[in-house]
């Protein structure tokens, strides 16, 4: 059988970005990923919707962004399985993959979870920042999975969706990789003994997501970094402390790039900024805006700079793309098919 084009070891390697963000209005054009293609990207995993968002507001989001990604087929592919990744690696173009960032959307109905994948989800954390019904938020009081959790977490498994564990509080993240059916993973999460932020992971975190076969994925935000400039430096500090503890072949890579929003409305009204985003933490009256973040630009530079830092050939290609390639591929439903007009 022949190799899919991401294990070829002398084609360009396959990149794979766990976690970006798109203006979340059904307004936005999701032409801008354009750059995140340019930088040699093949898989972006970007956000439809996270718990302050209404199903109202997401599901013209994801109807907005699905048929923009077909109106492009020169450019983009909407993924759904791993064939279409290594279709869109092989013949240049971004695959583009939705994720919830946040379990209220289900609005506390594991019968949620196929429905959204139906839709294209394919992967997602249960709370963002603060506590809900299901789980916790790394900015509230530590607790653990509830009952309703547990059932969600057997019907992400069961759906065949990565079980993404960023943004969780410490106690949840604990019981979810333990529960979870399939190998648990943080799309967007550093290390906290690199950056004290209680929205990184502790080193036991690291280790249990790391000991079920998960992977850990190096957030690109300034905040979360040594340097709030976002340096590539700083990112790739991050990517060998995870590779000293854990091995290469469990760390990825998750930008968090954000789009910018150019003044739409991505928010509900009367969203509660501080809320989500507290001051205490650290965070302006303004929540995210003006935080820095790498950019996609940054991916050549990041290849460049593991490199430099030593990194062989297979080690690269592994965090850059193929280790979340072969997580996903254990997780998701088998099934190369694409969709008509995707053919290359
Ligand atoms: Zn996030």
């Amino acid at each position: 059988m022949p190799q899919p084009p991401s294990r070829n070891p002398d084609g360009p390697p396959l990149i794979w970005d766990a976690h970006s963000c798109l203006p979340l209005d059904p307004a936005a054009d999701i032409g801008m990923l354009e750059r995140h293609r340019l930088a040699g990207t093949g898989f972006v995993s970007v956000n439809v919707g996270m718990d302050m968002n209404p199903v109202a507001q997401i599901l013209p989001v994801i109807a907005s962004f699905r048929r923009q990604i077909e109106a492009a087929p020169d450019q983009f592919l909407f993924a759904r399985t791993i064939g279409d990744i290594d279709l869109a690696h092989a013949t240049g173009r971004l695959a583009i993959g939705f994720d919830l960032e946040g379990a209220m959307p289900l609005l506390e109905r594991p019968d949620m979870v196929p429905v959204f994948f139906d839709l294209g989800i394919r992967q997602i954390h249960l709370a963002y920042n603060r506590n809900n019904s299901v789980s916790g938020g790394c900015y509230d009081e530590d607790m653990p999975l509830t009952a309703l959790g547990h059932r969600v977490v057997e019907a992400i498994g069961l759906a065949g969706m990565l079980m993404d564990c960023s943004h969780t509080g410490h106690r949840s993240s604990l019981d979810i990789i333990e529960h979870s059916p399939s190998p648990a993973f943080f799309s967007h999460a550093n290390p906290r003994a690199i950056q004290g932020d209680l929205r990184n992971i502790t080193d036991e975190q690291i280790d249990a997501c790391a000991a079920r076969g998960g992977v850990v994925c190096v957030n690109g935000i300034g905040r979360f970094l040594t340097d709030h400039a976002a340096g590539t430096s700083a990112i790739l500090d991050c990517i060998d402390y995870l590779a000293d503890r854990i091995g290469p072949r469990q760390v990825g890579l998750g930008l968090d790039y954000a789009y910018p929003d150019d003044g739409m409305n991505e928010f509900p009204f009367g969203i509660d900024r501080n809320y989500w985003w507290p001051a205490e933490q650290g965070y302006g009256v303004s929540g995210l805006q003006g935080v820095k973040c790498a950019r996609p630009e940054q991916i050549p530079e990041i290849l460049e700079g593991l490199d430099k830092r030593g990194y062989g050939d297979p080690d690269r290609r592994a965090i850059m793309g193929l280790n979340m390639h072969t997580l996903a591929a254990s997780v998701w439903p088998e099934g190369t098919a694409t969709l008509p007009g995707q053919a290359p």
